[in-house]
């Protein structure tokens, strides 16, 4: 827990507040997109002026989510009152909105992720929570007895859309309940939001059971060059342009494959190698007991013990040379 101010006064300074910009990292996930609905609608319910900045588009895979408040108009708001980040306490994972974020006049930031020293002005790091979405519950909850204060009024500030942006956020970031991140509060939660109507199954097919047929075929064309270390330990994956071009794929059906090679019988660690331009991105997952926040930590990345990422600046050759070779040092 890396925390400098507790919940109960980021919604002091969010009710405070007139203006509020919200960022989240780039490539955002359900968590990522869930956290910053959820906190927009909810602030905009309690009649703030409050908008989400992105730089790029919404991908595809969680684009039937809450998009209503999402911009990509960097002059939505100017001199605004508060910047908050969410599910993301680090300037490089939003570069290019950086300077974006600074321009407001208090910086705040709800995040679960555990690498970073803590981020802006007042901040609620917390890696023990397996979503963000969860901690933005508790910041929600915060907001609503900040509102009941001194007023009789109803304060319930959850309706079935935030509960929905909250739902698909916790359900993405714990692999829908499966993953070590998921604890009782975790249930708790979601019972909660279950409770406000939402349509969990809706949000389950969207999520898991509208899997495109170019989707399958890049994934069996990533199983097919896979290679698998240490005795099946480690699987290690990666795609190309070419080869999304042959299955007539685009990027974001490589999407979840880290979790096709994890998922394999006695693999511990899983590493994913996307050619994204000049660059490689990089995902690894473990299992049950590596550490992979470690591994990528040698390349500048970060992350959770068990879900971590990086960049590296190179060729995808040279790139998954060194990333066998530092998994190979962590063993
Ligand atoms: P994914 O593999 O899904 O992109 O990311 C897994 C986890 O690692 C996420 O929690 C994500 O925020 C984090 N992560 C991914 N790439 C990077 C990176 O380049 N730097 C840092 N600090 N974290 C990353
Ligand atoms: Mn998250």
């Amino acid at each position: 827990m890396k925390s400098n101010a507790s919940l109960k006064e980021l919604a002091g300074f969010l009710k405070a507040a007139e203006t509020i910009l919200i960022f989240t990292h780039t490539n955002p996930d359900g968590d990522a997109l869930g956290s910053a609905a959820a906190l927009c609608r909810v602030l905009r319910k309690m009649g703030k002026t409050s908008w989400i900045l992105m730089d790029e588009e919404v991908p595809e895979y969680i684009s039937f989510m809450d998009t209503e408040f999402v911009t990509r108009d960097k002059d939505c708001l100017k001199d605004h009152d508060v910047s908050i980040c969410v599910d993301c306490g680090e300037y490089g994972r939003f570069p290019a909105l950086a300077d974006k974020f600074d321009e407001g006049k208090l910086h705040l930031c709800v995040d679960h992720h555990a690498t970073g020293d803590g981020f802006g002005d007042h901040y609620y790091i917390d890696p023990s929570e397996a979503a963000t979405c969860q901690l933005i519950y508790k910041l929600i909850k915060e907001l609503e007895a900040a509102v009941a204060e001194g007023s009789d009024a109803a304060t319930g500030l959850i309706d079935k859309t935030v509960a929905e942006s909250l739902y698909t956020g916790i359900n993405t970031d714990t692999g829908s309940f499966q993953y070590s991140n998921t604890t009782a509060d975790t249930h708790a939660i979601a019972a909660d939001l279950m409770a406000h109507g939402i349509d969990h199954t809706a949000i389950n097919v969207k999520l898991y059971q509208t899997i495109p047929m170019t989707k399958l075929k890049i994934q069996a064309s990533i199983l097919q060059r896979a290679e698998f270390l240490f005795g099946g330990k480690v699987a290690v994956g990666y795609v190309t342009g070419q080869m999304l071009e042959e299955a007539g794929a685009v990027l974001d059906d490589a999407e979840g494959t880290i979790d096709m090679l994890r998922n394999i019988e006695g693999v511990e660690i899983a590493a994913f190698l996307k050619e994204k331009g000049e660059a490689v991105k990089v995902s690894m997952r473990a299992k049950s007991y590596a550490n992979v926040a470690e591994i990528v930590s040698v390349f500048g990345g970060g992350g959770h013990v068990k879900a971590a990422g990086c960049t590296l600046e190179m060729g995808m050759d040279e790139a998954l040379d060194a990333i066998k070779k530092a998994i190979g040092e962590h063993f």
